[in-house]
């Protein structure tokens, strides 16, 4: 049903939407009872996660959450050592880079989100990957004009991003850390040496190695599948080549990367693939430093990244659109609640790929999304009323904007392109806290699992394949164009209540990100769930495709009532996102951190 012919029923909505809360949701209950919460999660069935399984931790001095036990040990080694949150996160980046090489590193980028307590204020250091110079807009367009199959467009060199990562570490020490990156990048250099602490493949990564070697080239074949054969979990992982790599950035600085032989050899890597990246291009890269969006909700503020990641407009958008309905009512379980959330998923996914872009090349109407009258246009489609509206083609807020666009031209769903089939899950997330107040929330990634599949032959390093998250066809507001930022959904947050930080959160998976963060969100603040609670609970996921992604422990009564209404549930369960989250007890000032079981995550309280 379209949003046009869907009207509010008044009756069936007057009990349902209010400005007033009916029910109390307490920041306390998301502390949790005691140090963990062990309880399932409320209404989930099946054999999803519950509470109890979701690692936690309780630290007054320091908290690191991330998504892998080595990593994280690394970043608390940091801060028993007296460094910083900013210092622990960087420790992190770079022992994520060897023992999910998969996920993250040198060769990608990612949003850093940084609460610096001294100046009580929010920054992001967006180190999102660039389009070389010589990109252009119909790059991953065949012959015929059509878009290259996305298998085939991901691992070629025109794929691969200028990477912002170990800039973006470099430039958040001087701005914000304590200590120098050298001392960081050590721990890792042992982590990747032969002769170091031992790395075994986990089951992530092994899943990983059998789902992307057939686009590994010969450099990272030699790592993960040696004579064709995939390291299987358990195995040793030992990166000499990337030891040597992390060396010599060590030793010489982050200018060997950036403007030496590294960057060199990158260039080389990306150009025998086919694209257009040159040692300019990966000299002239520079992070950007910004203030993330906010929206406020309930009694929180949320801020998240902004443009070029949609994460910050859309998660507001999402959480802005449901606000007036009293989900805590209804209950989360309720099938009233899913619909709301699933329709209010889907408005503002379409308006996300009707408006947005890199904001230093494209006018997305921000405040014509956030317009109050606009928002009420949009919730016309938004109805706990039986009856599917799934599709929902993307609003006009510039005729809520003040002003002209500069450039706008939205495209239709079927212009796009197309992205992977299922993009649900690359990426990491991590979040450090420390005894000042500080806090870091950084997403990192170089786009799908191994990237382009293409490791920088003896440097040991794998490339992203960023640029796949531009629109194949040209026309829209993310086009490729050169130096531009591709589109993101990445979404580091910080929560804020009565103006101190509250929680971090954030999560891997692609375009789904958004509605997890959301869903974490909305879980804490508008159903009082404890943290481990808010992170096991079952999550869905919806854009303008009508097929639900959704986890087991959504209710088999509300997908069959869904069903019935209209919705169509993909056939089998999936998995969406991996959240680490930090969340500051009001009181005490004590940090509760969490960690997703849905991949071996892991979170140490100092
Ligand atoms: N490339 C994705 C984005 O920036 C993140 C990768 C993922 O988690 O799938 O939106």
């Amino acid at each position: 049903m379209s949003q046009d012919n869907k009207s509010l029923d008044a009756d069936r909505l007057s009990g349902f939407r209010t400005d007033r809360r009916t029910f109390l949701k307490g920041s306390m209950a998301a502390l949790g009872t005691g140090a963990v919460s062990t309880g399932a999660v409320r209404g989930q069935e099946g054999d999803g996660p519950t509470a109890g399984d979701v690692p936690t931790a309780r630290g007054a001095d320091g908290m690191v959450s991330s998504a892998h036990p080595q990593a994280t040990e690394i970043g608390a080694e940091v801060l028993r050592d007296g460094g910083n949150a900013i210092d622990a996160a960087v420790a992190v980046q770079f022992a994520l880079n060897v023992v999910q090489p998969h996920a993250s590193g040198i060769g990608g980028g990612g949003f850093m989100v940084v609460y610096d307590a001294d100046e009580d204020e929010l920054y992001s250091v967006d180190n999102r990957e660039r389009a070389p110079f010589g990109a252009t807009p119909d790059m991953f367009l065949d012959d015929d004009g059509e878009p290259i199959p996305f298998q085939t467009r991901r691992a070629s060199g025109d794929a691969v991003g200028v990477p912002g990562t170990l800039r973006a570490a470099d430039v958040a020490l001087k701005r914000f850390g304590s200590r120098e990156l050298s001392s960081l990048i050590d721990p890792a250099v042992g982590l990747a040496a032969e002769s170091g602490p031992e790395v075994t493949v986990d089951a992530s990564l092994a899943e990983a190695i059998v789902g992307n070697s057939q686009v590994f080239n010969d450099a990272a074949q030699s790592v993960f599948a040696p004579g064709g054969t995939p390291l299987e979990e358990g195995a040793t992982l030992t990166q000499p080549d990337l030891a040597d790599t992390f060396r010599t950035i060590r030793d010489e600085g982050i200018g060997a990367f950036y403007k030496g032989p590294i960057g060199e050899a990158m260039a080389e890597t990306v150009q025998d693939a086919g694209g257009s990246m040159r040692p300019s291009d990966v000299g002239r890269y520079n992070v950007t430093i910004d203030h993330p969006e906010y929206v406020e909700y309930d009694d929180v503020t949320v801020r998240t990244q902004s443009l070029p990641s949609s994460g910050g407009l859309t998660i507001g958008q999402i959480l802005e659109l449901v606000e007036p309905f009293d989900l805590c009512r209804e209950g989360r379980q309720s099938s009233s609640t899913y619909e709301v959330l699933l329709e209010a998923f889907s408005h503002a996914y379409a308006d996300r790929g009707a408006y947005m872009g890199d904001k230093a090349f494209v006018d997305a109407p921000w405040q014509g999304l956030f317009d109050e009258a606009y928002l009420e246009t949009r919730r016309a489609g938004i109805a706990p009323d039986g009856s599917a509206n799934g599709s929902p083609g993307p609003g006009n807020p510039w005729d809520y904007q003040p002003g002209e666009p500069y450039r706008v031209e939205p495209l239709g769903r079927a212009e796009l392109g197309g992205g992977p089939e299922k993009d649900t899950g690359q990426t990491t997330h991590f979040t450090t806290a420390d005894s000042e107040g500080n806090m870091v929330s950084w997403t990192s990634t170089i786009e799908q699992f191994f990237g382009s599949g293409l490791m920088v032959p003896d440097y040991g390093f794998m490339l992203n394949n960023e640029l796949t998250d531009f629109d194949a066809v040209p026309g829209g507001p993310n086009e490729v164009q050169p130096w531009k930022r591709p589109l993101s959904s990445t979404s580091p947050t910080i929560v804020f209540r009565d103006g101190n930080p509250y929680m971090t959160v954030g999560s891997p998976g692609g375009k789904t990100i958004i509605t997890t963060v959301a869903q974490v969100i909305l879980n804490v603040v508008e159903f009082g769930m404890s943290l481990p609670e808010a992170i096991a609970a079952p999550r869905v996921y919806k854009d303008t495709d009508p097929e639900i992604i959704w986890e087991q422990g959504v209710p088999e009564a509300v997908r069959t009532e869904l069903t019935d209404a209209g919705f169509e549930f993909a056939e089998e369960p999936a998995q969406l996102g991996n959240v680490q989250a930090i969340l500051v007890d009001p009181e005490s000032g004590e940090y509760l951190g969490a960690a997703d079981a849905r991949r071996d995550g892991s979170v140490v309280g100092i």
